[in-house]
């Protein structure tokens, strides 16, 4: 029982797989998504069974970003394994996890001092959310109970995560079951008018944010929102202008910044955080500025390179020391998770982070990037190409029916599902996983991938995509 056959069989027969229409996987290699069963990863390179390898573009959901089974953060964890594999955080601590918040306290932009973790992206959502109007009801006002967000954003599945989603199509099946939050128009610079820079198009969208909060400061904890790029909408982007015209209408409005830089932090935007790229910002009523940081900032995917669950969320002393008090006062922060800063996550965490000072990686993928430019340029002319957009090292193309005026496929066609077979099928012995967000064809490789991947990848990205756009 070794080949891909038998595990796809063993596989639909009882595992139900995330995000997925499970008769996608019905009709073994022409199902609309075929399901691949995965023996082995190096690299940038998964295995199945038969021996077939893939390169992986979007680093398995944008967490392997130095590379599957780095050598690395293999040997730091089995070392660790010998030590100790898991206590629970609540009345105990461990090395991996002191370590490693120390790190983050010091990586982070200024003022992030505390560092609360969990274990997926959702869940960090999920404190941050609870935090800041815990917060607030431990500082007197109990009816900041809201949060402002962006259309098209997305923060996970979990009820309060979702409820913050943007995108109807993860959250319309559960609206029943969600608080409601106040959401407001993107400063997406897809939408903006030809001619337009990205700093004009965000700034001027920034007026729907600024209303939003002078109505409802009172009763806002929070405004949250991915930072510079909205991912799971596909690869929106817009620019740093709007986190800093936020962090100074928040200030003025008393309302907490929760900054989700759980798919783009850890280097992915071309600085450490998407926050770096943001200019110091002014003192609420003062002349003075000072660099600009959030509240909450929520981390989770490229932390532990793909390796092990692990999220956090880092906040700043004033909020830590609202909850600081006597037992009976009853303000302690009472969340908890039973894997929460398990020492092996946390140990692959700082495997990943000792990597970050082993080489100059922003200057490395500033080089990387721009080979991933250049090799998609062909498609700057391209009928069906609205938009070819990247920051950092994400590149995404935006297939269209029509680029002038601007006319989408219907959902239907599953464009982008075309292109992501034709993909995997592309060479005799290796394919490359390009899987796409709706019509978005998306590039987000980990940053180890050479000269030649980068070719290999923009390479078959282009045929992909005219496959996909030919009639
Ligand atoms: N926030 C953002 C920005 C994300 O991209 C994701 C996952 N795609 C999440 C939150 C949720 O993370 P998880 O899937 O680990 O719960």
């Amino acid at each position: 029982m070794t080949s891909n056959q038998d595990w796809k069989a063993r596989s639909l027969a009882h595992v139900w797989h995330p995000c997925t229409q499970m008769q996608d996987h019905a009709g073994g290699d022409d199902a609309p998504i075929p399901l691949l069963p995965i023996a082995s990863a190096e690299g940038a390179w998964l295995q199945d069974f038969d021996g077939r390898r893939y390169l992986d573009v979007i680093g398995s959901w944008w967490t392997s970003i130095f590379g599957h089974r780095h050598p690395h953060v293999v040997a730091r964890l089995k070392a660790q394994l010998d030590s100790l594999d898991h206590v629970m955080l609540g009345g105990f601590t461990h090395a991996p996890a002191v370590e490693l918040a120390e790190k983050l306290c010091a990586l982070t932009p200024p003022g992030l001092n505390r560092v609360f973790y969990a274990c997926d992206g959702s869940s960090a959502v999920e404190i941050a959310l609870k935090m800041s109007v815990h917060y607030w009801r431990n500082c007197g006002n109990p009816n900041k109970t809201q949060f402002i967000t962006l259309e098209n954003g997305y923060h996970g599945e979990t009820l309060g995560a979702m409820a913050v989603d943007g995108v109807d199509a993860y959250r319309s099946d559960y609206a029943t079951l969600l608080m409601e939050a106040i959401f407001v128009p993107s400063p997406d610079c897809y939408d903006r008018t030809p001619g337009t820079s990205w700093e004009d198009h965000s700034r001027r969208q920034f007026k729907h944010m600024e209303a939003a909060l002078a109505q409802h400061a009172d009763t806002t904890a929070a405004v949250i929102l991915e930072p510079l790029i909205q991912g799971a909408a596909g690869m929106r982007m817009y620019h740093p202008v709007y986190l800093k015209l936020l962090r100074e209408a928040c200030d003025r409005h008393h309302v907490h910044l929760i900054l989700d830089e759980i798919a783009v932090g850890f280097g992915r935007t071309g600085r450490m955080f998407a926050a770096d790229w943001v200019d110091p910002v002014q003192n609420a009523g003062g002349d003075d500025t000072r660099p600009f940081s959030c509240d909450f900032m929520c981390l989770s995917k490229g932390l532990t390179n793909g390796t092990l669950p692990l999220s956090c969320v880092l906040t700043t002393d004033a909020v830590y020391d609202a909850f600081y008090d006597d037992h009976a006062s009853h303000k302690a922060f009472l969340h908890s998770h039973t894997y929460s800063g398990n020492p092996l996550a946390c140990t692959a965490a700082l495997a990943t982070l000792e990597l970050f000072e082993q080489d100059d990686w922003m200057a490395r993928n500033r080089r990387t990037a721009a080979l991933m430019w250049e090799g998609m340029s062909p498609l700057l002319q391209h009928p069906n190409v609205a938009e070819i957009r990247a920051q950092g090292m994400i590149l995404a193309v935006e297939m269209v029916a029509k680029s002038r005026p601007r006319t989408p496929y219907p959902s239907s066609e599953r464009r982008g599902l075309r292109a992501y077979r034709h993909a995997l099928s592309a060479g005799k012995n290796a394919g490359v996983l390009l899987r796409p967000l709706g019509d978005v064809i998306y590039l987000m490789p980990p940053y180890i991938v050479t000269p030649e991947e980068v070719t290999l990848m923009c390479q078959t990205a282009i045929d992909s995509i005219n496959h996909a756009t030919t009639a």
